[in-house]
């Protein structure tokens, strides 16, 4: 694996040092937000370039204030396609209105967004400010009274004040300081796969989405403004661990066989052009605590929700972010993270629990959840049903 480094400006000598892993959201968030108050970062990313692609990201809430006080929102502009059409697809493609994306959800303003997008909003942030050294990562952490020290992958140790563990669902950092994934990880009994498309679909304009179900199978393209479309699919199965080895495309196919009429066999063929197409099992991940000694997860390695809360990236950034207030307002690390996790836990537990509801909207378990998602689609597409969807979503 090759390494590169971006340059980084020239903070006081006596800064302190925070050791961040893995530059996605999470991590560029807390490098900002730490430089911010006065800290020295050093990300170390381990794969060898900048992960630039992505799906959609709803973003509101929490991480879009964090946003907002970080100066960020100018950089990303909502997505969403003025002219484009929402459709909903039965399982043989038939196509009726579908249900639109509000502007507005539980009281705070929603922009629609790539996951592109926040990273180059952070990316850019960051650039001047900190050090990004790619293609290597921790393979040891030991800590002492005075401070933590990472021995890299390339050999080299780092000593730090703070290492942040913002290395994603899979996280390195939490298996070598908190234990083997196992103990963490809270599967969900199906699989996701997402990719860029290369085209709209046939019989499709730019801007238009469609969202397609039927009980334990979805599939959903989502379009954007200047963005071709991009496409997931979920499907259900009492084995995902076994799944995802297989080859996505040959479980897709078979998972999604006589599925959505057109529509599915188009994404398909779709994602056998990708050249980067996701394909995991869906889970949480629950710790008791996110922090120990000088040690801290952060983002998907810490609390992971699941595309089903849509607050994955948001809370990444909430969470950087008040990381960094809240080590500013305490003397040392220790005080400040469990000052920080008590903070945080109750949003991220909330979170977690709207994820398990919303899983079966995004894919129905049965027939009967099926019908009442539906049933609640085409209410919505009435007078009366939009105006308290309105009243509902605040
Ligand atoms: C289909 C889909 C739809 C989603 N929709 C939404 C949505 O609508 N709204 C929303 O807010 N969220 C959404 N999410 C979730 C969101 O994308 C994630 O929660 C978020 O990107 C997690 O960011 P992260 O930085 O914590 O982790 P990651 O993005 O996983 O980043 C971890 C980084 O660490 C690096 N790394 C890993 N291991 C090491 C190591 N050992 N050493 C060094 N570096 C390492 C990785 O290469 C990576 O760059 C969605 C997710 C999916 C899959």
């Amino acid at each position: 694996m090759t390494s590169s480094s971006t340059s980084p400006s020239h903070p006081p000598r006596t800064a302190p040092r925070a050791l961040v892993v893995g530059s996605g959201i999470s991590g560029l968030a807390a490098a900002l937000s730490l430089h911010r108050a006065g800290w020295q970062p050093l990300i170390v990313e381990r794969s060898p370039r900048r992960r630039t692609g992505g799906y959609f990201v709803r973003f509101n809430g929490p991480g879009y204030a964090a946003a907002e006080r970080l100066g960020l929102l100018d950089s990303l502009p909502d997505r969403r396609d003025p002219q484009g059409r929402m459709f909903e697809a039965d399982s043989r493609g038939r196509l009726t209105p579908g249900l639109a994306f509000p502007r507005q959800l539980n009281g705070t303003p929603m922009r629609m967004l790539l996951r592109s997008d926040l990273e180059r909003a952070l990316y850019e942030a960051v650039r001047d400010l900190v050090e990004i050294r790619y293609g290597t990562g921790p393979v040891a952490v030991a800590q002492d009274r005075d401070g933590v020290s990472a021995t890299l992958s390339d050999g080299s140790v780092e000593r730090a004040d703070l290492l942040i563990g913002a290395d994603g669902v899979h996280s390195t950092v939490r298996s070598l300081v908190f234990g083997p994934e196992d103990l963490y990880r809270k599967d969900f009994d199906h699989v996701v796969a997402a990719c860029v498309m290369d085209a709209p679909l046939p019989g499709m304009r730019e801007g238009d989405t469609v969202v397609a179900t039927a009980p334990g199978r979805s599939a959903w393209i989502n379009s954007y403004r200047d963005h071709p479309p991009v496409a997931f699919l979920l499907h259900r199965t009492p084995w995902p661990a076994a799944e995802i080895r297989r080859k996505p495309a040959e479980a897709l196919r078979q998972a999604f066989a006589g599925f959505g009429g057109d529509v599915v066999p188009a994404m398909l063929d779709a994602m056998d052009r990708s050249e980067s197409v996701l394909f995991d099992q869906v889970s949480q991940i629950r710790l008791n605590r996110w922090s120990q000694g000088r040690v801290v997860l952060l983002g998907d390695s810490a609390w992971c929700m699941t595309l089903h809360s849509g607050q994955g990236s948001g809370m990444g950034i909430a969470g950087a972010e008040l990381l960094a207030r809240t080590l500013a307002e305490h003397d040392g690390p220790s005080a400040a993270l469990g000052d920080w996790e008590r903070r945080l836990r109750p949003l991220v537990t909330r979170h977690q629990k709207e994820a398990l509801r919303m899983r079966h909207f995004f894919m129905p378990a049965n027939t009967f959840g099926y019908i009442a998602r539906r049933g609640f689609v085409r209410a919505t597409n009435t007078p009366v049903g939009a105006r308290l969807g309105k009243v509902l979503m605040g």
